[in-house]
């Protein structure tokens, strides 16, 4: 048996201070987890659980890129995240057991066709292309979690200079470890399975020529440009 044609690897996400790389298998997005950023887009925090979408792992973007404005959008939102790597296994893992899974932490930006999401809302429909799109899952190099712990750590963004979104991390509605543990009882998290955990109030559309800078204290920023629209 011979494949008609090869597809490319997986994307590979730098490790901080290190030669090695982290493979991306799947991208999970949190929604609505900091209370600020939901109260903005209309909704109410709701407390009994979290919930996700997904981009596809394709969509991953390294941190330094210039990208095109995407196709199909007139409001495209930039959504600063602290992102978690999955280094082990987990399924149906407890909270107290969570944390033993994470192989590290990254700044990122799940950026988003903010109108066709809102087209998706309105008609009871998917998010996919609001979500997940090319080119749209950002990530800066992973540090590895032995160099960080989350705490009360500041995650802000600026575009051009002018600051859009400032958080801290103790704002987050859903912990690593709630997440982790709700996320494993849905799917069988494995090496390689990345968590975006939710945006900071602030978000909103960039152009192209913009550029966005994210920081995450104790981690290694993000960068990204804007092109022209092709
Ligand atoms: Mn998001």
């Amino acid at each position: 048996m011979t494949a008609l044609f090869d597809l490319p690897r997986h994307p590979q996400v730098p490790v901080a201070g290190s030669e090695k790389t982290f493979p991306v298998r799947r991208i999970f997005c949190v929604g609505r987890n900091y209370a600020a950023h939901a109260a903005e887009m209309g909704h109410e925090v709701d407390r009994e659980a979290p919930f996700y979408f997904t981009k596809t792992p394709s969509a991953t973007v390294l941190t330094g890129a210039t990208i095109p404005y995407p196709p199909g959008t007139n409001d495209y939102h930039h959504e600063m995240e602290l992102v978690v790597a999955i280094g082990r296994p987990a399924f149906r893992i407890s909270k107290e057991d969570a944390m033993s899974v994470v192989y590290g932490y990254a700044c990122g930006l799940d950026m988003t066709r903010r109108d066709r999401q809102q087209d998706g809302k309105d008609k009871r429909r998917p998010w996919d292309l609001g979500k997940d799109f090319e080119q749209s899952a950002v990530i800066s190099p992973i540090t590895e979690a032995k160099d960080f712990t989350v705490g009360t750590q500041k995650i802000e963004m600026s575009v051009n200079g002018t600051v859009k979104q400032v958080a801290t991390l103790d704002e987050l509605i859903w912990s690593i470890p709630e997440i982790i543990n709700h996320l494993s009882g849905y799917y069988h998290l494995e090496p390689g399975d990345l968590i975006y955990t939710g945006t900071p109030s602030g978000v909103g559309a960039v152009v192209a020529g913009d550029h966005i800078h994210g920081t995450i204290d104790g981690l290694t920023a993000i960068d990204l440009t804007l092109g022209a629209a092709e």
